[in-house]
């Protein structure tokens, strides 16, 4: 049974102080409920501390990082490691989000060596793939994917797989109020369930969290999350309000409920 995984990307959003904020208006929403689904909120570096202050009083909200380097120190100037993620109280890593591979020249290559680093020091990594527009467009969208996915996953150890999550975010709908329909998500998770079956085998790749990513809001996160293939959210812009961030917590863990 895959557990849903609610994870709010704050991008760079939030000092220390609005992550308090935040987070306690998080934790006051989901005060009392018991919840069936895993729940994560991913700060900016310098707000992690703040965060993992405040959810020290708590076990419903896991921390994670947005992104890390793939060695453990060094002469890396700029660089978090992912050692320092886990001193700092982080579970989860973001990996390859497309706004790092489009602006920051993060590859298929690179978030691999990530990924191995992650789970080597213990951390979760939510590997991103997603095509843009243009290759959706031009019906190049599995290949894109299969690609990033193959990449990705280059040598992960097959007794880790467990940790790892992958986060399907078409580009064209990241920030941009437009969603992929429900049948356009399970079409494409399918898809890459089917392909890290390939890489590994059927049963590995059904225990596989699969997160879709593109304005999931409280308004269409049912329909997308009732999905077969679909196992929880990567969410931006809905993730930095806690009545929106809340109401998808609150969906999911209805549909887990049943
Ligand atoms: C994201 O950046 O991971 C994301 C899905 O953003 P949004 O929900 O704002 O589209």
């Amino acid at each position: 049974m895959r557990k849903l995984l609610i994870a709010g990307n704050w991008k760079m959003n939030n000092g220390p102080e609005e992550t308090k904020q935040l987070l306690s208006g998080i934790k006051k929403q989901l005060e009392g409920q018991h919840l069936d689904v895993e729940v994560l909120v991913c700060p900016t570096f310098i707000s992690l501390a703040a965060a993992n202050e405040s959810l020290r009083d708590q076990n419903q909200v896991q921390l994670g990082a947005q992104n890390m380097h793939f060695v453990d120190s060094g002469a890396y100037t700029g660089e978090i490691s992912g050692i320092m993620l886990k001193e700092s109280g982080c579970r989860y890593v973001i990996l390859g989000h497309s706004e790092r591979r489009q602006y920051f020249g993060e590859t298929d290559e690179g978030v691999n060596t990530k990924a191995l680093k992650a789970l080597q020091v213990g951390l979760r990594p939510i590997i991103c793939v997603g095509e843009t527009l243009d290759e959706r467009k031009s019906d190049s969208h599995f290949e894109v994917v299969s690609r990033q996915i193959k990449g990705a996953f280059k040598e992960l150890p097959d007794t880790q797989l467990n940790e790892v999550v992958v986060a399907y975010e078409p580009v064209w709908a990241i920030g941009t109020g437009e969603t992929a329909t429900p049948d356009q998500a399970q079409e494409m998770h399918k898809f890459i369930r089917n392909e890290l079956a390939n890489l590994y085998n059927e049963q590995k790749a059904a225990n596989i969290r699969i997160l879709y990513g593109g304005s999931m809001k409280p308004d269409n996160a049912e329909e997308l999350l009732s999905q077969p293939d679909v196992d929880g959210g990567l969410i931006g812009g809905a993730s930095l309000k806690a009545q929106s961030f809340a109401a998808i917590i609150s969906t999911a863990q209805t549909i887990a409920s049943k």
